[in-house]
């Protein structure tokens, strides 16, 4: 009988498995999924079984042995990884390894705790004698359970007071496995389900019977902001749970904030539920123990960012994917996967509905429902009190440059300020000052590694790369003339938030963006202080746009929004359009409110849809040119990304896979070799080709075609399919 094989993605930059002898005693032990030791050349790697089979082992190793004894990957979540590393061209066991939580081999911690051993001596003797052993044993029986470290530290309890408990047998000592929860400390209060409105209602509906019918299925919930599409979320969940079967909710990292987190809970864990949080802010230790959790199925359903596609949920009864439309779902290096359309696909291995949802929805999701791949659903009135904002944009072409803030702007902000309410600005763009200018020879100041602009940043008084975070502290004197008068050029978000200060001396201002947020924790201060009313001007970036709901906020202004629109990307109406409808969506959520959007483009059919809030009149007339012009969704991209030290060889190089691929005669489009529009980081030079083609099959077969030429020493290549950032 011919013997077993296994084939094994190895965890090394490699793209394709390598076949091992199995080894006869493995093999009444050995699964797919499972991680192993194999040997690689002169080294002994890991890797895991992607398929087993019978054939000749004549010129095949024997693997080592097996790293674990239940698979780390089900079939399904297996066949989703390595469909996806195919796809985007990324090596097999990198991708599955990045589907791991960090130090998964680790040993698993255990920690020593005390539970009541039900042992009640007779009436006269029953309590321990002293007061501090009495505390302590009160305690531990109102708790069930407690751990030594916790007692310890909460009672003072010296080592002695806990031993002698347990040794008059009051309480009983064990170890148990220790799970981090990053929201232990948090108490939830209950949350009942909201009677739903009548496009709730019929959504859900839908929802419910694709959920009983337990095949794939996807939906698009396009729901205004503040039309409860996390109410039905919600409660289609609750028929998944009720199903026996497990949610899977993915959401943009930023709206990873107690708000929504914290709906789900109070909804599902007061009903004994169980729900894990997977996001980047977890520690290993906190990100391994979710991970654990899921995989022996002790969790009933996942809330997560990005990479919580990959979580080993085993009955997936239902995936959601909110805001769908977000591009932080699109992973920016290495493995460059997008969440979304991974969800969709393992919607259709496992079996299940898939729901994405948006006010704005991605072009290409709008493009599937209207060819009929996709169901709508969708919610157009807000679900409580509370029309859609008013939006209006100014015209900033009259106004003298310098005065960043119209006078519109500003007396709306003060009338706004005096009813009491509160004002969200939008700068796309943090530190003070988008650059530093020599007031006598016009110098400026360039990342020495990315030759872009250094921002200012005064509080922290620094220029800094935005790109690769080179910093410097900023020069007296011009390097170039020696003159004394350097000038913050420009608004960031920095400047705005003092500007406001003293515009408005008596308002409270907080600033949001990844500076003021990179502390654990600060975004959701920030959040608490908004909800609180201890915050009457909030300044922010696109931050301030996703995910929250403050009831307080009467008016939103825009600052600056050419800036989104002006950027060197097909999709930069895209991204305008759903910025503004989202931000605006900010407004007023309790009724009333406005929203002032300030341009020098009025007139740009963007920001004229966007202020209409009129995403069908968007879609239609971007649709459009996306056709005409073959760019996703009416075509498909890849982006080769060349780079190295000096722009010679890396430009070369380029030159040299376009005269490659030009050989293959394909119908595809190559475009290039052009420079990217960050042509130098990190101290690298970069150039890119993009191909283009009508359908998936040619892009294919160009990449595979793409992927036998030979790229020269020194040289990197990345390919980005389907990319969304082409900088
Ligand atoms: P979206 O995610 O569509 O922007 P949310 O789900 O955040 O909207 O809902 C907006 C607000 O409307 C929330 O405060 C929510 O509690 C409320 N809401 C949602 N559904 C209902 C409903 N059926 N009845 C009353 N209030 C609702
Ligand atoms: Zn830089």
């Amino acid at each position: 009988m011919p013997e077993l094989i296994a084939d094994i993605a190895v965890f090394a930059p490699l793209r394709q498995l390598f076949s091992y002898r199995v080894p006869a005693e493995l093999c009444d032990s050995i699964l797919l999924g499972l991680g192993v030791q194999i040997p690689f050349g002169r080294r002994r790697l890991t890797g895991v079984v992607v398929k087993l089979r019978r054939g000749s082992t004549d010129k095949l190793k024997a693997l080592y042995g097996l790293q674990d004894e239940v698979p780390l990957f089900d079939q399904s979540l297996l066949e989703l990884c390595c469909w996806a590393a195919d796809y985007y061209r990324y090596p097999v066991g990198l991708a599955l390894r990045s589907a791991l939580p960090a130090g998964v081999w680790s040993a698993v911690p255990r920690v020593a705790v005390l539970k009541d051993s039900l042992y009640r001596p007779g009436e006269e003797t029953g309590q321990p004698r002293g007061s501090k052993q009495r505390e302590v044993l009160e305690f531990v029986r109102q708790a069930k359970e407690a751990s030594l470290s916790h007692l310890r530290s909460e009672f003072d309890a010296p080592h002695a007071v806990l031993e002698r408990l347990v040794s008059q047998q009051y309480l009983v000592k064990s170890e148990i496995e220790k799970l981090r929860d990053p929201f232990l400390s948090d108490p939830i209060s209950a949350d009942e389900p909201l009677p739903l409105t009548s496009e709730q209602q019929s959504a859900f509906e839908s929802l419910s019977k694709a959920v009983l019918d337990d095949s794939f299925t996807s939906f698009l919930l396009q729901g205004v902001t503040g039309s409860g599409k996390t109410e039905v979320y919600l409660q289609t969940i609750a028929e998944v749970l009720k199903q026996g079967r497990q949610g899977l909710v993915l959401v943009p990292e930023i709206a990873l904030t107690p708000q929504l987190v914290g709906r789900f809970r109070a909804r599902f864990e007061q009903a004994g539920y169980r729900i894990a949080v997977l996001h980047s802010g977890l520690s290993d230790g906190e990100r391994f123990d979710a991970w654990r959790q899921i995989a022996r199925d002790d969790i009933d359903s996942v809330i997560g960012a990005r990479s919580a596609i990959f979580a080993p949920l085993q009955r997936p009864g239902l995936i959601i994917v909110d805001e769908e439309h977000e591009s932080s779902y699109k992973q920016g290096e290495g493995f460059r996967y997008h969440a979304r359309d991974l969800a969709l696909l393992r919607g259709q291995k496992a079996d299940c509905p898939v729901l994405l949802g948006s006010a704005t929805p991605s072009l290409g999701s709008a493009y599937r429902c209207a060819n009929g791949q996709m169901h709508k659903l969708e919610l157009t009135r807000r679900a409580h009190a509370g029309d859609l904002p008013q939006v209006e944009l100014i015209d900033l072409s009259g106004q003298p440059p310098e005065q960043f803030i119209s006078e519109q702007l500003e007396q709306e902000i003060e009338a706004t300020l005096a009813e009491g309410k509160q004002v969200l600005l939008l700068l796309n763009r943090r530190g003070f000052s988008p650059f530093l200018l020599c007031a006598d020879c016009g110098q400026t100041f360039r990342c020495p590694n990315c030759e872009i602009t250094l921002t200012y940043h005064q509080h922290a008084r620094e220029l800094r790369c935005h790109y690769c975070d080179y910093r410097i502290t900023p020069p007296e004197q011009c390097p170039r003339c020696e003159g004394l008068q350097l000038d913050p050029e420009g608004f960031g978000t920095e400047r705005l938030a003092q500007e406001m200060a003293s515009l408005f001396p008596a308002a409270r201002i907080a600033r949001m963006d990844r500076d003021t947020t990179s502390r654990k924790g600060a975004h959701q201060k920030l959040v608490r202080q908004m909800m609180a009313r201890e915050v009457d001007i909030l300044v922010g970036t696109q931050m301030i746009a996703k995910g929250h709901d403050f009831p307080g906020v009467a008016l939103v202004g825009v600052l600056a929004s050419d800036a989104v629109l002006n950027l060197p990307d097909f999709r930069a109406a895209e991204r305008a359009f759903s910025l503004l409808t989202q931000v605006a969506g900010r407004a007023g959520r309790t009724g009333g409110g406005r929203v002032l959007i300030q341009t020098y483009s009025p007139d740009h059919y963007a920001l004229q849809f966007a202020a209409a809030q009129d995403y069908a009149s968007f879609y239609a007339q971007e649709i459009v040119f996306r056709q005409e012009l073959g760019y996703p969704p009416a075509g498909y991209l890849a982006n080769l990304v060349f780079s190295g030290i000096g722009d010679q060889p890396v430009l070369k190089a380029a030159e040299g896979l376009v005269e490659y691929l030009l050989a293959a005669g394909s119908s595809a489009e190559i475009l290039g070799p052009s420079p990217c529009p960050l042509a130098r980081l990190r101290g690298k030079s970069r150039v890119q080709v993009l191909l283009k083609a009508e359908n998936r099959p040619l892009l294919k077969a160009l990449l595979d075609y793409a992927e036998r030429w030979k790229v020269p020493a020194g040289v990197g290549l990345t390919v980005d399919v389907d990319p969304l950032d082409m900088f």
